[in-house]
């Protein structure tokens, strides 16, 4: 009997450790992977926080909070929970931050375009300037004692897609903390927190998507260690039409799809819902305007990938970066 019992625990086998989880959430495919730690328990709670996290800030699904404060945009102030209030506070950091090159109202132009939807396609100028008229940051009001948020002009939306993925992968990464897991990886469509190291105390590799390729392909990996990998690029939702390629990260200065010389933006970073944010932001401001942003945060690395096919990394994240395909340069 105890023969059998140490036997099972050496041989990982013994059909006890249940495999990586994968499921539709959040609007991408979510893969946990808690490796030996792993327990249908931790799995199905994980999972549950995502579907909690969503329900609160989809704008597409049911009465989520998120349209319900748009729906009330410009009448009255809507209920929030702790999660929206958190999120929607990053977002509107992040939008100061960025010079409202990133902006969580920008719901009105992505609904516009519908980029990723059956219903893409390009907007007249004049709905452009209609949808652009209702994007700005300024005008959301959140009231953190009654806990509250309200949209100051009728018609305006909420959209909360460049952050949330990066907020369900802290609150997922502290689940597996608490339990005391010593590594995990959480994908959630890209967006991907490795948690401590592997089981033989190395780095975790993370490949970096090839923003002119197809989901799976990569251009090089990242030795990381307890630390979130989120990209931001061209590749994720486009629409092509007219030969042209209109991909989903909006520039709130003219409406159409930024066009800022890149291809994609890669942080690296201590936390996801910062990283998901600000790989969206600076994939929105360009190089040289991002750089000047990572320069006022700590604890950040970019990597920049150009529509000329060089990488650039800064401050420093080429010294965890092997590039593998061809294809691509390094600058340093
Ligand atoms: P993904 O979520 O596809 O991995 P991002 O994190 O970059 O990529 O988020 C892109 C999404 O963010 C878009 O699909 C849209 O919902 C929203 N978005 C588009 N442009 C902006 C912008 N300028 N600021 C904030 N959010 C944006
Ligand atoms: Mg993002």
């Amino acid at each position: 009997m105890f023969f059998l019992l140490s036997l099972c625990l050496v041989l990982t086998g013994c059909g006890k450790i249940p495999p990586p989880r994968s499921e539709f959430v959040l609007g991408t495919i979510g893969t946990v992977n808690l490796y030996q730690g792993g327990t249908a328990q931790l799995y199905d709670t994980i999972f549950s926080r995502f579907r909690e996290i969503e329900g609160a800030m989809s704008s597409h699904l049911e009465d989520t909070e998120v349209v319900k404060i748009n729906r009330s945009a410009g009448i009255m102030p809507v209920q929030a929970g702790r999660d929206l209030i958190t999120v929607l506070s990053t977002a509107l950091r992040y939008a100061e931050l960025s010079g409202g090159a990133f902006d969580p109202t920008v719901g009105p132009l992505v609904k516009l375009w519908g980029i990723g939807t059956e219903n893409a396609r390009i907007p007249e100028e004049g709905e452009i300037r209609e949808a652009l008229g209702l994007v700005n940051w300024r005008d959301v009001i959140i009231d953190e004692e009654a806990g509250t948020v309200f949209l100051r002009k009728p018609g305006m939306e909420l959209d909360l897609g460049a952050i949330a993925k990066g907020y369900a992968a802290d609150e997922a990464a502290e689940i597996i903390r608490k339990a005391g897991l010593p590594g995990a990886v959480i994908d959630l469509g890209g967006n991907i927190y490795a948690l401590g190291t592997k089981r033989s105390g190395t780095p975790w590799r993370i490949a970096v998507q090839d923003p002119r390729n197809e989901r799976g392909t990569y251009i090089g990996i990242l030795e990381v260690r307890q630390k979130t990998v989120v990209t931001s690029g061209v590749y994720e939702r486009f629409l092509e039409a007219g030969g042209r390629r209109y991909h989903h990260i909006l520039s709130t200065a003219d409406g159409y799809p930024a066009d800022t010389g890149l291809l994609s933006v890669t942080v690296i970073a201590d936390t996801s819902i910062d990283a998901d944010a600000l790989s969206t932001a600076l994939f929105a401001l360009g190089y040289e305007s991002g750089r000047a942003l990572v320069d006022s945060l700590e604890n950040i690395e970019a990597l920049f990938v150009f529509q000329d096919l060089s990488v650039r990394g800064y401050p420093g994240a080429l010294e965890t970066f092997t590039l593998t395909s061809g294809q691509y340069r390094l600058v340093r």
